[in-house]
């Protein structure tokens, strides 16, 4: 009998992964390729219908494919659709899932990314004992995916779970989304890029930081500095972890999980962004909760693992 497989579809603003992955997790074939957001929506089909013939020519005769699970920026679950992707030059509307299921003639079933990333804790991670979580990915932007019960929170659009737009100032920095003040502003990659260059533009402190411009600059080479005793980015993620603390204790107190798992570029200073995000929480949580819950690093991180998630997704729902 053929081997049951599903194709798992990372898909990011500017790299694509696609995987074959098997119920028990294994990764039996992976590319990685470039998503053209830029460029016309079909440009990407004809690359994915390419890659998938690649990875899955070899296997053709022992696996069975039954499905495709996808992770994307501003998908609805429930249409399938990418709605106002910001790093797209896609359209208003892309019909991701249903262009996908006619090219490549599998059904297909899609959600944004952190929900992926969600579902690939809860099935092949660090949360597959938790009933309760959140997961927020700190990457270019900041990603949230919300399960409640053993089940991800979709929304009445399949669009829960934005946490990187809830307001953290007033008026504060511009977002990408149109809004000011936008929680991804701050905890992000670019969100400490930018407090990079604002702290040394405050401080006279000298700083390894002050030899980059800001394109140079990227989310390991802060963490790097930080984590040898740079004191502007060992100061940036101070100011990081204690603006994401604050709305960790508003998002426990909002469904009460049992914990809250980092994952992305960021999550790579590890205890310097931990520390001061679980003093940060600890000193705002309403007083039920405090001691109740885990502030945790993500358990799969690796290339192939960005997949995981979206095969997660396909097995639950094909
Ligand atoms: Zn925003």
């Amino acid at each position: 009998m053929n081997q049951e497989v599903v194709l798992g579809i990372d898909l990011g603003g500017t790299n694509t992964k696609a995987g074959l992955v098997d119920k028990n997790g294994k990764v039996l074939a992976f590319e990685r390729f470039n998503t053209h957001a830029k460029e016309e929506f079909p440009i990407f089909l004809e690359h994915l219908s390419i890659v998938f013939n690649r990875i899955s020519g070899p296997f053709k005769d022992q696996i069975s494919i039954k499905g495709v699970g996808i992770g994307a920026p501003n998908v609805n679950f429930y249409t399938g659709n990418m709605e106002r992707a910001h790093n797209f030059s896609w359209g208003e509307i892309t019909p991701l899932a249903p262009a996908i299921h006619e090219k490549l003639n599998l059904p297909v079933v899609a959600t944004n990314d952190a929900n992926v990333a969600a579902l690939g804790e809860m099935v092949f991670g660090i949360a597959r004992e938790m009933k309760n979580f959140a997961v927020l990915t700190l990457g270019t932007g900041l990603g949230s995916g919300i399960v409640v019960d053993r089940k991800l929170l979709l929304g009445q659009d399949g669009l829960a779970g934005e946490m990187g737009h809830v307001n953290v100032r007033p008026d504060g920095r511009n977002c990408n989304c149109g809004l000011s003040g936008c929680l991804e502003t701050y905890v992000s990659v670019t969100g400490i890029k930018r407090t990079v260059f604002k702290l040394m533009a405050d401080r006279k402190v000298d700083s390894i930081l002050r030899g980059y411009n800001y394109h140079e600059l990227d989310g390991e080479m802060i963490a790097q500095a930080a984590l040898d005793g740079d004191p502007i980015a060992k100061e940036a993620f101070t100011y990081t972890g204690n603006i994401l603390g604050t709305k960790l204790a508003d998002l426990v107190a909002y469904f009460n999980p049992e914990a809250v798992i980092l994952t992305g570029g960021l999550t790579h200073a590890r205890d310097l962004l931990l520390v001061p995000t679980q003093e940060s929480m600890d000193a705002r949580l309403f007083p039920a909760f405090r001691g109740k819950v885990r502030l945790l690093l993500s358990s799969v991180g690796g290339a192939h693992d960005a997949v995981l998630g979206a095969a997660a997704l396909a097995w639950q729902h094909l």
